[in-house]
């Protein structure tokens, strides 16, 4: 019989900072879970995971620390290599793309396109520093928005308004290095054609979609890629951390980040085999037609795993003899957010898996993060949920059917299974129970569903608290022992399916579990059946999980519950406020900018004057839903210019804590050019 390979990656983490409770809930548990579980299901299983070490982000942390870039992956690849493991991650191998093994992969599929001649090459503008000799990456620089006139805005993409230009568009640009003023200069680059692949990209995600039941919020994604059309992508970029390109023509320039990172699966699959003394076996997860290749990602990395990484794996598969496969399902995740707000460490919201796991154990954050998990939608993690699951859910249920089972045997069984007698009725339902609850969780795991899995599991529990109570063994241990006797052990059997069905989840517990049932762990299916011969000396019981007190979470809640907001408000004179014209108009057109994600062009009236307004909107609005709308706009903003079209003033907008806009709107019969005061 030939075992089913699978083959599952989670996101590469970026090594430049520490990972929170937010990242662990997109891609790193589910993906854990899975593992697991399919592990006890038996199949032949590769995980692979590692940092993301490149990009101009590390430079500049680095810049900013006086230190090298390798201090500083070393230093937060080691930090999240401790936190994962402390979580229970059961990676195959985690790498890293500094690695030889990695640059070498990245080089070849770069090799492998350019010697295709698949790459379209041309000169772009781009700012220098003359002082630093370095062309400079938008990061690196700052000036004037050319939407709303912020000070201070980055080289690509402003604070203040949320506005997406180009470099070259900012006002009064300056060179982070030197303070220069940067000139533009031309810089010769390589790009992939990603609009080339457009029709067979839909062809795969339409075909993979509907076999393999991906999930609606990633398809929507996609979709909405497919249908503004893909564009090609540079593939390089002038910077010397990253991996070299393997041309002479080429020097002082790298594989920009999203070309080489997804590779790291590849690399960190061939380094795995390659330690295991089996260097070419990475080709049968791989180049294997029958492997299944399961991508777990966060939200924010979809396009990456759905369209950019195929695109590849598709160009390498039409120049090369050995054929990648695609993956088969990405199923994402969308956002954990922390408190009913976005995680910000840099203004004190949220918490690092490391300092977590200092304070509690890893198995009641596994379950409350998988119980509360974002799979379909974001989802919050509260301090007090996690107090109430870990209290009233593992402990309570959980831990409560395995403790009084265990000192009731040890109490009047000497610690050992018990022989079961004649069955009745409510024995017989409670098998039923045992032996139905692999089969139907383990279908919802199949399926990414932990949430419902999961409720599966603390299923069987329950039911085993409701067997206990109803057979009353207190009593029936005085009047008939058999009948006794007969509950314990099926108590005792259920116990033994729990602690190889929550696995998954509960890694750590499990393994505590079967120590203190002196049982060896068994495969998933096992776990239907009734395990423990009579006679079976159990080992010496534990109180599984402790009590978490009002009083700790009392302390983790203060932590942070200064409200951060209002700490840099500044008080203006009246004066200041009245120079602002505010006034109501009305939309009467609104239509998307081609090349933009977040901006809108309106047409607003004001009385009768007529005004186009670029407003950063597009993420939140349907352009056709606004028209007729009344808002508030400021009337005496000097015009900016923003992807060639000119802005003449800028519409009112809320801003929640997860960063989304809604317009500042006004009743229909408001007269537009009222002034707002
Ligand atoms: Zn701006």
């Amino acid at each position: 019989m030939n075992t089913e390979k699978i083959l599952v990656t989670s996101a590469l983490p970026y090594a430049n900072g520490p990972i929170h409770l937010g990242h662990l809930a997109g891609a790193y548990l589910p993906a854990d879970i899975y593992v697991r579980y399919q592990r006890l299901k038996g199949k032949d299983i590769v995980y692979v995971c590692g940092s993301d070490e490149h990009g101009v982000a590390i430079t500049i942390t680095a810049d900013k620390e006086n230190k090298k870039p390798k201090e500083i992956i070393d230093r937060f690849h080691n930090q999240n290599l401790d936190s994962f493991r402390k979580f229970g991650m059961s990676f195959d191998i985690y790498s890293r793309t500094s690695t030889q093994v990695h640059h070498k992969t990245a080089r070849e599929f770069f090799t492998a396109f350019y010697e295709a001649g698949l790459f379209r090459e041309k000169n772009t503008l781009q700012l220098f520093d003359e002082k630093a000799n370095k062309f400079l990456p938008d990061r690196y620089v700052e000036g004037i928005c050319p939407n709303c006139g912020f000070e201070g805005a980055r080289g690509d993409e402003c604070e203040n308004c949320s506005a997406n230009y180009e470099q070259t568009a900012l006002i009064n640009p300056k060179s982070k290095l030197t303070g220069e003023t940067p000139v533009l200069r031309e810089s010769y680059h390589w790009f992939f054609p990603l609009d080339e692949f457009q029709k067979r990209l839909e062809e795969y995600v339409e075909t993979a979609s509907k076999k393999y039941h991906w999930k609606e919020n990633v398809l929507n994604q996609v979709k909405s890629w497919f249908k503004d059309g893909l564009k090609e992508r540079s593939v390089t970029r002038d910077l010397d951390w990253g991996v070299s390109l393997p041309l002479e023509e080429a020097k002082g320039k790298v594989l920009y980040v999203w070309f080489e990172a997804v590779l790291g699966y590849i690399s960190a699959t061939k380094e795995l085999f390659e330690s295991r003394g089996e260097p070419e076996k990475w080709k049968e997860y791989w180049q294997n037609p029958d492997t299944r290749y399961l991508a777990f990602i966060g939200k924010d990395n979809i396009v990456f795993h759905t369209i950019i990484f195929p695109a590849m794996l598709m160009a390498w598969n039409d120049n090369r003899p050995d054929q990648y496969i695609l993956p088969e399902n990405v199923p994402a995740n969308e956002y954990l957010i922390f408190e009913g707000r976005k995680f910000s460490k840099s203004r004190g919201w949220g918490v690092y898996v490391g300092e977590f796991l200092e304070k509690f154990p890893a198995d009641p954050l596994r379950y409350c993060l998988a119980a509360n998990s974002p799979e379909t939608k974001d989802a919050s993690f509260y301090w007090k949920e996690f107090q109430m699951r870990n209290n009233s859910e593992l402990a309570d249920i959980l831990g409560n059917f395995i403790n009084r089972t265990l000192t009731f045997t040890s109490k009047n069984f000497e610690g050992a299974v018990p022989e079961a007698g004649k069955l009745e009725e409510i024995d017989r339902e409670f098998i039923e129970i045992i032996s139905k609850t692999p089969e139907i969780a383990g279908n919802l795991f199949e399926q990414y569903k932990v949430k419902d899995a999961l409720t599966e599991l603390m299923n069987l529990a329950r039911a085993g608290n409701k067997y206990f109570n109803d057979s009353e063994p207190w009593k029936s241990v005085r009047t008939d022992k058999e009948r006794c006797a007969t509950t314990i052990n099926l108590c005792i059997q259920a116990i033994y399916s729990l602690a190889i069905l929550f696995e998954p989840v509960l890694p750590f517990s499990s393994e505590r579990l079967l120590k203190i049932l002196n049982a060896e762990k068994k495969g998933w299916d096992e776990a239907s059946k009734l395990n423990l011969a009579a006679g079976h000396k159990l080992g010496k019981a534990e109180i599984l999980f402790g009590k978490i007190e009002d009083k700790v979470i009392d302390e983790e809640i203060a932590r942070f519950t200064e409200e951060p907001a209002a700490e840099n408000v500044k008080l203006i004179e009246y004066d200041d406020f009245a120079k602002i014209d505010l006034r109501v108009a009305e939309i009467y057109s609104a239509e998307r900018i081609k090349k933009s994600e977040k901006l809108l062009k309106l047409q607003v009236r004001i009385g009768k004057e007529k005004r186009q307004v670029v407003a950063g909107i597009a993420k939140f609005y349907d352009p056709e839903t606004l028209v007729g709308k009344k808002i508030i706009i400021v009337a005496n903003l000097k015009p900016a210019k923003l992807f060639g079209l000119e802005s003449q003033g800028m519409v009112l907008a809320a801003e929640d804590s997860q960063g989304k806009l809604q317009l500042v709107e006004l009743s229909p019969d408001t007269e537009t050019s009222a002034r707002v005061k």
